[in-house]
């Protein structure tokens, strides 16, 4: 193993818990070879962790252990089976995220588990190279699992790595069937969004249980329906899922029927969202319950200031649909967005709709999506709870 010595000075982050190395950081970067896994050492030569690097990549450098440890399969049969452990725990059933990357100290590792199926995406040079000990560790761990390499997230093409995706078994068809909160769902992994289903809002869809009885309720970025459907569950009186993909609203009407949902009780709209909320403000069509629950608008610091404006004018049109009295969840899931920037912009948003409103919650990300408290970044998902005056 290579030793990669930091420029001086750049240690402290990394010491404080920071799992990443930037490009100018890095002394002699050009010595090494996409994905090496390396020994990392301050200016002086104080061991500070094993990582790997892409000099390739801005992040060049991201570090798996604060230990000088071999990256093999008994490696990751010991962090999977923590992961697993963790989440096993709070969740009793086998459907959630096992592995969310930085936040589990994995960095450029994804895994969503479906029972069985697992999805696995892989964003980095270093983890590529390791991803035959990363499943082999889940052979060891459970059983004989289906393993999806989801790998075509857009960080693949940033590190210089292809974008594919392939199942390990012959002959699957990617369809899965899973639980969350009572609710049962239905997606197709191998054609679906991402790794399959947004794990990361499960808490938070539980606060529109106690307000939807006999409620209107639109899901506006419903993907395969998780807001909606958790509504239905707790007796509201109908559903419109607004998405601009067809095969996930057809999945979130599916899903209706899955749990045997009156299916005159939801609808799905395929359309463009502003501008079918603006459709709804200008209609004066009025949700007692209104979700919105973008992409991230956010993909990079340089379009901060253009997302933010993304942002107001969606929250804008959303609140011009809404009454007083009724309630909005709306979220931003944009990495480079701060918690407070995205409560500015709801607030600016209220204002040019003219309407008020109070806070009931502030929401965040799921358990099983744990965050790195020295890198802000892995704090992504924010959302408010909120009641219109
Ligand atoms: N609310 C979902 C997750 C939403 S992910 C859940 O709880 O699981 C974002 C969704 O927005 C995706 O389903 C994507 O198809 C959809 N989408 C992206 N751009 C859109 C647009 N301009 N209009 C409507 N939907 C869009």
């Amino acid at each position: 193993m290579k030793t990669l010595k930091l420029t001086k000075g750049a240690e402290t982050r990394i010491q404080h818990g920071s799992l990443w190395g930037f490009s100018n950081e890095i002394e002699d970067l050009r010595r090494y070879t996409p994905g090496e896994i390396v020994a990392v050492e301050n200016f002086h030569g104080n061991f500070l962790g094993t990582g790997y690097v892409n000099p390739h990549s801005l992040i060049a450098l991201r570090i798996v252990s604060s230990a000088r440890v071999e990256l093999n399969r008994d490696f990751f049969v010991s962090k999977l089976r923590e992961c697993a452990a963790l989440r096993d725990a709070v969740y009793g059933k086998p459907y959630y995220r096992l592995v969310h990357s930085e936040g589990d100290l994995l960095p450029g590792l994804v895994i969503d588990r479906y029972g069985d199926v697992f999805s696995v995406q892989v964003n980095t040079y270093g983890m590529d190279i390791l991803t035959d000990a990363v499943t082999a560790a889940m052979k060891e761990l459970f059983g004989d699992p289906v393993i999806i390499l989801k790998n075509d997230s857009a960080s693949r093409k940033l590190e210089g790595l292809e974008q594919y995706v392939k199942c390990l078994t012959e002959g699957y068809d990617g369809l899965i069937t899973f639980e969350e909160n009572g609710v049962k769902l239905q997606t197709n992994i191998l054609t679906g969004q991402k790794t399959g289903y947004y794990f990361d809002q499960r808490e938070n869809r539980k606060f529109i249980a106690p307000i939807s009885k006999g409620k209107t309720v639109y899901d506006v970025f419903s993907y395969i329906g998780g807001w909606g459907l958790n509504a239905l569950r707790h007796g509201a009186k109908s559903v419109t899922f607004v998405d601009a993909s067809e095969p996930a609203l057809r999945h979130a009407l599916d899903n209706v029927k899955l749990n045997g949902f009156a299916e005159s009780t939801a609808e799905a709209i395929e359309a463009d969202a502003v501008e079918y909320l603006k459709h709804m403000a200008q209609e004066g069509i009025r949700p007692d319950i209104l979700v919105v629950d973008p992409p991230a608008y956010i993909k990079s610091k340089k379009t901060i200031k253009e997302g933010e404006k993304g942002y107001i004018n969606l929250n804008k049109w959303a609140f011009k649909c809404l009454d007083s009295g009724s309630f909005l969840f709306t979220f931003s899931c944009s990495h480079h967005m701060e918690r407070s920037a995205f409560a500015a912009a709801v607030a600016k948003a209220a204002r040019a709709a003219g309407k008020q409103y109070r806070i009931l919650h502030e929401m965040q990300q799921g358990l099983d999506h744990p965050v790195n408290p020295h890198m802000a970044e892995t704090f992504y998902l924010k959302g408010l709870f909120i009641q219109i005056i």
